[in-house]
């Protein structure tokens, strides 16, 4: 299990990271300002640090700046104001770092947690199938049997988010959460919608509708054919 700490001042952002953290299997920590940071990123309890850049206390840069210094080489993912994005860069050290700018889907900021935390592993988990789907997490090919498949880059991430929970029931506001992220209205039916596109484009029998609950990829050929 890998221990991540996030350092973010705000708490409703702070708990939006957490909960999704956790739903994927991480142990999480917070620290709300700059130095609480700094100290327990140094404590070596934690595999990954998670850095808003506008802390009190001691800016993200500082934090960065210090823990490098000091000899850290935890991998790091910045949070950031997309008018902060040419600092950010700037700050980043050669490669080693990455940074989401806010605001940011659950999803996309997931993604680079696993790619910081994979290291040299990073080969693997790059294509995602289940059943007859396939998905290229690198070159974002998507392909039902031997058909290729277009999907715009929301269409995508809900698919992939379905793929990483096939057979699990997830609700419209957990979709919301990971796919269009915490800035969304909860009572909007944009989710609806989009598992209607990507029936359209996967074909009828896969995303099954539970009732009250939410929506299920269905996990193997088996299901599919049952579904039908
Ligand atoms: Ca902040």
């Amino acid at each position: 299990m890998n221990r991540i700490l996030i350092a973010e001042d705000e708490p409703r952002i702070a708990s939006f990271l957490e909960k999704g953290l956790k739903a994927n299997g991480f142990t999480t920590s917070v620290a709300a300002d700059g130095q609480e940071a700094l100290f327990r990123a140094r404590s070596g309890e934690f595999d990954l640090l998670v850095l808003d850049i506008g802390l009190p206390g001691k800016d993200g840069f500082s934090v960065l700046r210090d823990l490098r210094r000091g000899g850290s080489s935890i991998p790091v993912v910045i949070l950031t104001a997309r008018d902060g994005v040419d600092d950010t860069v700037a700050g980043l050290d050669g490669g080693a770092d990455d940074y989401v700018t806010k605001p940011f889907r659950f999803e996309e900021l997931l993604a680079r947690v696993r790619v910081r935390l994979r290291g040299e592993r990073a080969q693997e988990e790059t294509v995602l199938s289940v059943g007859d789907l396939s998905l290229d997490l690198r070159t974002r090919r998507v392909r039902v049997g031997d058909r290729d498949i277009e999907l715009t880059a929301r269409e995508f991430t809900l698919a992939e988010t379905l793929m990483r929970h096939a057979g699990q029931v997830l609700s419209r506001e957990q979709l919301l959460s990971h796919v269009w992220g915490y800035d969304y209205d909860p009572g909007s039916n944009v989710v609806d919608v989009y598992v209607g596109y990507l029936r359209r484009k996967f074909g009828q029998g896969r995303i099954t509708t539970v009732r009250g609950m939410g929506y299920r990829l269905e996990s193997s050929a088996t299901e599919l054919r049952e579904a039908r």
